[in-house]
């Protein structure tokens, strides 16, 4: 139990604990990653997010987080390692609540003998130095939210007042790196600036020394053809300083997911697909604010809170296809949104998976409801789309919108180049840990390499 809170999950009302402990049987699979939705509120006010404005913003209570550390502990049954991601909102809103689930799961999990890890998704405007150094020494790992360099950042990423958030981040980066040496940015790619995709990875990279990058496109929004084809122009420019920085300079200072993973290697050109669906509700979870259960944090936005009312798209952005409920969803890679219901609500930290049709739904990874992809020619490559951002597109959770497959394979595409180069360089794979030709002073090579970035 955390400090200061009064009930227990052992007091929980018998007939609430007996669903719980019925649904936590094992026709599915443990659980082991969670997401904690410790607050709805941000400091920021971005222009792409829906809460941005709203009035109903909750957050978690102590008692809450309890909870659900305690059901994670049951849930991932002999598993001997756990995980919890801190989201938010700004999860840094609630740090007071973050340093006490560190300390009750880290307890916890020494319990049951498992090995735990935390990580947080953050906008990093309110680390300070104390924040840091608190986050090292427990191990909790942060990803900062950034979209690029100052221009296409403070596009959509700005205060309350307006101003941008670039340099506010930036200013903190050195002191970041102090304590966490290693710096990760989960980068929205919006429509708009989908072009600029390479030159600010590369500007974070150089300008913030961020070493790792996690791309992804924004959901839900229009994309016309020709930014679909600026993003996988962008991606390109974006493998293009991948492998420089890689290959050419001998960088183990950088990461880009997509272009490691597996995804350029023989295998997965030979077409062996792992199973549809992404593992929302199947090994992972998401608690929202009021303590209810969902298969992913972009599932569970707007489950305790949102506002259909509050909820208009803001300029620049419109709703693609038809929707779920009566108000807009703003789900996928958008930091977070607000709707009247989450759509597949899979129980509460107290009664445990008490909706197991909706939890079923997440666990379907055969091909038959996935109508769509049954003759697309990625289906080889491809897990169907996200069940959020489909749901939010066109009310099936397992139909994407023609925009998200499009860009599935302007992804492709890039990978295809990536592909393309390797081979034309003789370098096997950039996966982390592979072994990387040295090609440093190999001048017919680094020639080849030029004529095919200019
Ligand atoms: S691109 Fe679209 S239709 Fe094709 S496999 Fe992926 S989700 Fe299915
Ligand atoms: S792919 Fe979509 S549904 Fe799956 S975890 Fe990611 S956001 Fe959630």
């Amino acid at each position: 139990m955390i400090a200061g809170t009064s009930t227990t999950r052992g007091e929980a009302r018998p007939a609430a604990q007996l669903a719980r402990q019925l649904a936590l049987q094992a026709w599915a699979p443990p659980v082991g990653c969670m997401e904690l939705i410790l607050t709805e509120a941000c400091n920021l006010g971005c222009g792409y997010c829906f809460e941005y404005g709203a009035d109903h913003h909750k957050s978690m209570s102590a008692e809450t987080a309890s909870a659900a550390i305690d059901l994670l502990m049951d849930a991932s049954r002999d598993s001997t390692w756990v995980a919890v991601t801190f989201m938010g909102g700004e999860p840094m809103l609630m740090f007071d609540l973050i340093r006490d689930v560190v300390d009750y799961a880290g307890r916890e999990a020494r319990r049951h003998g498992k090995t735990i890890s935390f990580d947080m998704q953050t906008n990093g405007v309110l680390i300070r130095e104390e924040h840091a150094r608190f986050f090292r020494d427990h191990g909790v790992r942060y990803c900062l939210s950034l979209d690029g360099a100052r221009l296409t950042n403070d596009r959509h990423r700005r205060t309350l007042g307006g101003s941008g958030t670039f340099q506010i981040v930036a200013a903190k980066l050195k002191m970041l790196k102090r304590h966490q040496h290693w710096q990760g940015a989960r980068m929205t790619v919006m429509p708009d600036d989908a072009a600029r995709l390479g030159e600010n990875v590369r500007a974070l990279h150089e300008e913030l020394a961020i070493n790792q990058f996690v791309i992804g496109f924004a959901t839900h929004v229009a994309w016309s053809d020709a930014q679909i084809a600026d993003y996988a122009a962008g991606l390109m420019d974006a493998f293009e300083y991948f492998l420089e920085q890689r290959v050419f300079r001998r960088s183990r200072r950088i990461r880009i997911g997509l272009f490691e993973l597996g995804q350029l290697d023989a295998a997965f050109v030979a077409g062996r697909r792992g199973a549809w669906g992404c593992g929302a509700g199947s090994g992972r979870l998401a608690v929202a604010p009021d303590g209810s259960l969902h298969g992913c944090s972009k599932l569970a936005w707007g489950a305790s809170g949102g506002s259909a009312a509050a909820a208009l798209p803001p300029e620049g952005l419109r709703p693609v296809g038809n929707l779920p409920h009566d108000g807009l969803r703003q789900v996928g890679n958008l930091p977070h949104g607000g709707s009247a219901a989450a759509p597949l609500p899979l129980g509460t930290v107290e009664t445990g998976f008490s909706r197991p049709e909706n939890r079923l739904k997440l666990l379907d990874h055969s091909e038959g409801p996935r109508t769509k992809c049954h003759a697309c020619e990625l289906a080889s490559h491809c897990n169907g789309g996200c069940h959020a951002a489909s749901l939010a597109d066109t009310g099936n959770m397992y139909v994407p919108a023609d925009y998200f497959c499009k860009l599935m394979f302007a992804q492709k595409q890039a990978c295809d180049h990536a592909r393309r180069r390797l081979a034309e360089l003789g370098v096997p794979s950039l996966r982390w840990g592979a072994d990387v030709p040295d090609l440093t002073d190999h001048t017919q090579r680094a020639e080849q390499f030029h004529a095919g970035v200019e």
